[in-house]
């Protein structure tokens, strides 16, 4: 376990210069505090949890202090919002402090959000207010908990900052932990600033540190390209079998390592709607939560672009054709656990779409059907879901089905049966409603809500005891909040 002042630093990323970013240092929050911390992101630094407590903490991570090591920088970026290019984007409100080492030799970049104006800041303030920090904070974590992968949160730092959105707010700041902060969008830059040194500089970079079994390959980048495809047909299934809404999938919120990156007005599904806007600005649902299997090859086909000097044309059109079976093959494979089978059959796509018509015309909650289903055999358990449905015929034709394709996937005791549903099936999602009432929390200076729901969505598999009241359907409030985008 290391104090704060043991971290080691090797800033790989600072060192490609000043065509890559810019020297800014954080400016500091008025009054930091601790609001949120996780002990597992800690762990990731081998820090002791103790250490978030102290008032050292608060100050590095509320811009106060910086290690004599750190070399805050503001990455330049640029990509395609809503479809179209937007040709300089950049970190405009975080700065990567540096890039931190553990002792498995891991290497994880510090980023903190929130930490002032930048040269890329363009109409903004540089800041982030409380609200939409925890929300990073929580769904980062969350997400990370359900097996999807993600950037990491370390800890929210709350101020007296005054902020001005629709209203007055306090500024925060959010640490963010991932592998690498390189997005589509850095591809991009290079590519359309039309400076081929640079790009060539940062795919090396790129396939050096993040993919370097690529490098063994025949031709590296193409395999490296490859893997990238792969890693986001994996992580839209996921976000697709467990009912996360992104809401801002533009290409410069896409990261290069295929985890899920930069939260906005992102949302889990209460009720099943394949058609869901989680983004109040979308309003063609560009971004809507079915199409967002689309907008996953999209965005790849931008990425090719920025490296057809790279690549040939017709390779990367290889590349891109295999996104659809990979995120195909995977979201079933997810589905058929979700519903407790462990055989493969041709039909079962269709008894998924089926169950999820039923379940949108009915509108059912998305995570608590699967979890039910998993309680008790499967001739219980659609006995007792049924009441959720408006169409019971149709249910019912769907629950012969499944029976019958449960009976052929071979027996197992009710106990098994249950361990294996509700190891995939979780309790507790990062629901808005529940993500709102931490918030209202926080802003009066109540942290414990924000703790303990973070607390609880880092085992959502698991029943917690006393913590019944965060598996809940939302109450009519929370039903379909309008959460801002203004963050
Ligand atoms: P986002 O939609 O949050 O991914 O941000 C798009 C771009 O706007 C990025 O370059 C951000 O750094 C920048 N940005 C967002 N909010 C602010 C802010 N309050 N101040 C400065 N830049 C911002
Ligand atoms: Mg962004």
């Amino acid at each position: 376990m290391k104090a704060l002042d043991e971290l080691t630093f090797d800033n790989r990323f600072a060192r490609l210069g000043d065509g890559f970013s810019t020297h800014v240092l954080p400016e500091p929050l008025d009054e930091p505090r601790l609001v949120v911390a996780s002990t597992a992101a800690m762990a990731l630094l081998d820090l002791d949890p103790a250490v978030a407590e102290t008032p050292v903490f608060a100050e590095l991570f509320g811009g106060h202090k910086l290690w004599a090591e750190a070399e805050p920088r503001a990455m330049v970026y640029s990509g395609h919002q809503f479809g179209g290019y937007t040709p300089q984007l950049g970190d405009g409100r975080g700065l990567l402090l540096g890039e931190v080492y553990n002792q498995a030799g891991e290497h994880w970049d510090l980023h903190l959000k929130g930490a002032g104006m930048t040269p890329y800041s363009r109409m903004g303030d540089g800041r982030a207010v409380l609200r939409s920090s925890i929300r990073e904070f929580l769904a980062s974590e969350a997400l990370h908990a359900l097996g999807i992968p993600s950037s990491r949160a370390l800890c929210v730092i709350g101020s007296s900052t005054p902020v001005w959105r629709e209203k007055q707010e306090r500024g925060a700041m959010v640490l963010r932990l991932a592998p690498s902060h390189i997005r589509f969008g850095h591809f991009e830059y290079f590519y359309y600033t039309k400076q081929p040194e640079q790009q060539a500089e940062l795919a090396e970079h790129v396939l050096n540190l993040h993919f370097p079994e690529c490098r063994e390959q025949p031709e590296p980048y193409l395999a490296m390209f490859r893997e990238v495809v792969e890693r986001n047909a994996e992580m839209i299934a996921k976000w697709q079998a467990y009912g996360f809404c992104h809401g801002v999938m533009n290409t410069d919120n896409m990261s290069i390592l295929g985890i899920t990156f930069d939260f906005g007005p992102f949302a889990f599904l209460d009720d099943f709607d394949a058609h869901f806007i989680c983004n109040h600005s979308d309003h063609e649902g560009r971004y809507s939560f079915s199409n967002q299997v689309p907008i996953g090859q999209w965005n790849l086909s931008a990425l090719a672009q920025a490296l057809t000097p790279f690549i040939s044309v017709d390779a990367l059109k290889e590349a891109l054709g295999l996104y659809l079976p990979l995120y195909q093959a995977h979201y079933l494979d997810l589905m058929r656990r979700r519903l407790g089978l462990t055989t493969a059959e041709d039909d079962d796509q269709q008894l998924v779409e089926r169950l999820l018509k039923l379940m949108q015309n009915s509108g059912v909650d998305y995570t608590l059907f699967f979890r039910r289903l998993g309680d008790e055999s499967a001739a219980l358990a659609v006995t007792r879901l049924r009441d959720d449905f408006v169409d019971l015929a149709g249910f019912d034709a769907w629950a012969e089905l499944y029976k019958a394709r449960v009976a052929r996937d071979g027996d197992d005791s009710e106990t098994q049966r249950r361990e294996r549903m509700h190891a995939v099936n979780p309790l507790y999602i990062l629901r808005n409603y529940l993500a709102q009432n931490a918030i209202a929390a926080a802003e009066s200076g109540d942290y414990s809500e924000v703790r303990r729901l973070h607390e609880v969505l880092t085992k959502p598999f698991e029943e917690q005891a006393g913590m019944e009241q965060y598996a809940q359907r939302p109450p009519d409030w929370g039903k379909h909040l309008e959460i801002s985008c203004s963050s």
